[in-house]
């Protein structure tokens, strides 16, 4: 595996993987790696693809009083994991070497990135998007796999590729849980155990939807206020948004739509942000 830091080295490694004709996969990622990253991993391989991790945390998409500086970092662990899963190139660019001083450009979607997550977290959607334009021109690979443990960032990011005619195939894969049913993720690294106990109760109640769903419920009300009222229950945990939305433009619907829409959730464990969402 190649680890490397400096865009100039990435152009020329993606270079050689298609000179020597390999289809490339890109996954960008903010490091931290987990089991749900390498089942990003893995679902590349599968169509033979030499695999592009990037692990950099993008000052871009964060917030004034958002946690960019204390985001969970783990350049040792995440090289480990990407040995482990054959992956071709770890490219984990300092800050400035992607955003030098007097960097001006940026990509917005305005629709899509508008609902949800876009609400509060203002600067997410733009942020991303800026950094992912750049990783895609650095390293212009065949495939960009995505989880759909971030189901609002996948819209947002088929939307830019389809009104920008991005010459990139997205694929993505299912949300990765730990045996509690607890989303895998970064963040989950701040949370005590007590708290994690009680982040539970999302997983839970996201099933009592998808539950109800299957027993003939359709009103979107009907499952947003059980949720919530099972959500509330738990001490710790604050609700910033639960709504059922279309998976394409993130509208929220009235009436369940099977097959074309998604419970998404996102709330507070005390102080730390955790997002998880649930086919309908
Ligand atoms: P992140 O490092 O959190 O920015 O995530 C990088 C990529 O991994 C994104 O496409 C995420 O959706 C995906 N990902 C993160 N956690 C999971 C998970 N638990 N299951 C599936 N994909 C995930």
């Amino acid at each position: 595996m190649q680890k490397l830091d400096k865009i100039n080295a990435m152009q020329s490694a993606a270079a050689e993987l298609r000179s020597a004709g390999r289809r490339v996969a890109l996954i960008p990622t903010m490091g931290g790696l987990h089991a749900g990253h390498a089942s990003l991993i893995r679902k590349a391989q599968e169509g033979g693809a030499a695999v592009v991790v990037s692990a950099f945390v993008n000052p871009l998409q964060f917030g004034p009083s958002e946690d960019f500086a204390k985001y969970p970092r783990n350049p040792s662990g995440d090289a480990q994991l990407c040995e482990k899963e054959n992956v071709a190139v770890l490219f984990a660019p300092p800050a400035e070497e992607m955003f030098p001083r007097g960097f001006s450009t940026h990509l917005q979607e305005e629709a899509v990135s508008k609902h949800l997550c876009g609400v509060s977290r203002t600067a997410l959607f733009r942020g991303m998007l800026t950094c992912w334009l750049k990783l895609l021109n650095i390293v212009r690979p065949d495939l960009l796999v995505m989880g759909e443990k971030d189901a609002q960032q996948i819209a947002v990011v088929r939307k830019a590729a389809a009104d920008l005619l991005l010459p990139v195939e997205i694929v993505t894969t299912p949300i990765v849980r730990d045996a509690d049913g607890l989303a895998v993720s970064t963040r989950n690294n701040y949370l005590s155990p007590t708290q994690r106990e009680e982040a539970l109760a999302v997983y839970a109640s996201l099933r009592r939807a998808k539950e109800m769903v299957e027993s003939g419920v359709k009103s979107t009300d009907r499952l947003v206020a059980e949720v919530t009222h099972l959500i509330a229950a738990k001490r710790r945990l604050r609700v910033i948004y639960i709504s059922v939305v279309d998976r394409h433009t993130m509208e929220q619907l009235r009436e369940v739509t099977p097959g074309q829409c998604l419970m998404a959730i996102s709330f507070w464990v005390d102080e730390v942000r955790l997002t998880d969402n649930m086919p309908l």
